[in-house]
């Protein structure tokens, strides 16, 4: 290793050092107060962020990650990064990169990672419609002009006229179902832009160094509280969707770069840290990482944003004597 190499480490070893102060402390925690204050006074519940019972973070919605984009004074810029369009097996899947560049600093600020497929339940299933009692098609609907149905000749029915009390009607919307869909590339757009859209809260939420205000997953929750109020939904069906996001979360890792995986080993053991001495081994190592050019300046930066987070977790579990 070379003099200038080790000059280099050397500062870096001094600025891992020298991060973890009452200053910095203070600094970091200052300006998250001003950017709750902003959260509090400038987004709108139900429009920018979503508030689900029994959840205990608000959920960041597209116009709230929007917004904190743009107080930032970045411009998101999407890369689709993964794509799946298998028609025969019915599988759409998209994974969207998106880099928050600051156009003042002319630098990417901020990634965020984005993905949504056609297993997901809200894409896999559908209601099905009544079926007509006399061909089981689901063509039957409630005449407009007189009281009764009619089972619709255009939408492939057998044109048969049923009166309003009919019991084989009633009967027939009753049993009204969850079944597969079987057209989903025709949500094919649908999904793409869930997946953009989840890309841009994520990194929305990365940016701001949010995630302890909000959560991303507003629609999922959702998804699921209808899940446990609906009769429909069965364990099986459940455990299945459960597999299915699990193979999702599986596909996702496998879309990871080596340093991606880095990155996400090395929070996890931030996340675990005890003390201010356990986080600074932790940054001296990253930081030589990011020297030896095994992670790049976004990765190190995500990676110094977490620090900050842990920085104050321990300032607030042992107040600095
Ligand atoms: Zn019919």
């Amino acid at each position: 290793m070379s003099e200038g190499q080790e000059l280099v480490i050397q500062r870096e070893e001094n600025r891992a050092r020298a991060l973890i102060t009452k200053e910095v402390l203070a600094a970091a925690a200052q300006q998250r107060k001003l950017l709750a204050e902003y959260v509090h006074s400038q987004m709108v519940k139900g429009t920018d962020y979503g508030e689900i019972p029994g959840t205990n973070k608000p959920t960041l919605l597209k116009p709230g990650a929007e917004k904190l984009t743009d107080l930032f004074r970045c411009t998101p810029k999407f890369k689709l990064v993964k794509e799946v369009e298998d028609y025969d097996r019915n599988l759409f899947a998209y994974t969207f990169r998106v880099q928050l560049y600051q156009r003042d600093a002319g630098a990417v600020l901020a990634e965020g990672y984005g993905s949504a497929n056609s297993r997901e339940g809200r894409y896999r299933w559908r209601n099905s419609n009544p079926k007509c009692p006399k061909c089981g098609k689901e063509s039957l609907f409630r005449s407009k002009n007189e009281p009764g149905f009619y089972c619709w000749a255009k939408k492939g029915g057998c044109g048969a006229k049923f009166k309003a009390d009919d019991a084989a009607v009633k009967a027939a919307f009753d049993g009204a179902e969850r079944v597969e869909n079987d057209d989903v590339a025709t949500l094919a757009n649908t999904i793409l832009k869930m997946a953009k859209k989840r890309a841009l809260v994520d990194g929305a939420i990365a940016l701001a160094r949010v995630s302890d205000l909000f959560t991303q997953d507003v629609e999922d929750l959702q998804e699921g509280q209808r899940a446990a109020v609906s009769d429909e939904h069965t364990r099986a069906e459940e455990a299945a969707e459960e597999e299915d996001a699990k193979k999702a979360a599986g596909a996702a890792l496998d879309n990871m770069t080596a340093s991606q995986k880095l990155c996400a080993e090395i929070a996890g053991r931030m996340a675990k840290a005890k003390d201010a001495g356990e986080l600074a081994a932790i940054q001296k190592g990253y930081a030589e990482k990011h020297f030896l050019r095994e992670i790049d300046g976004v990765q190190k930066k995500w990676l110094d944003g977490i620090m900050d987070k842990q920085l104050e977790r321990l300032g607030k579990e042992e107040p600095a004597k």
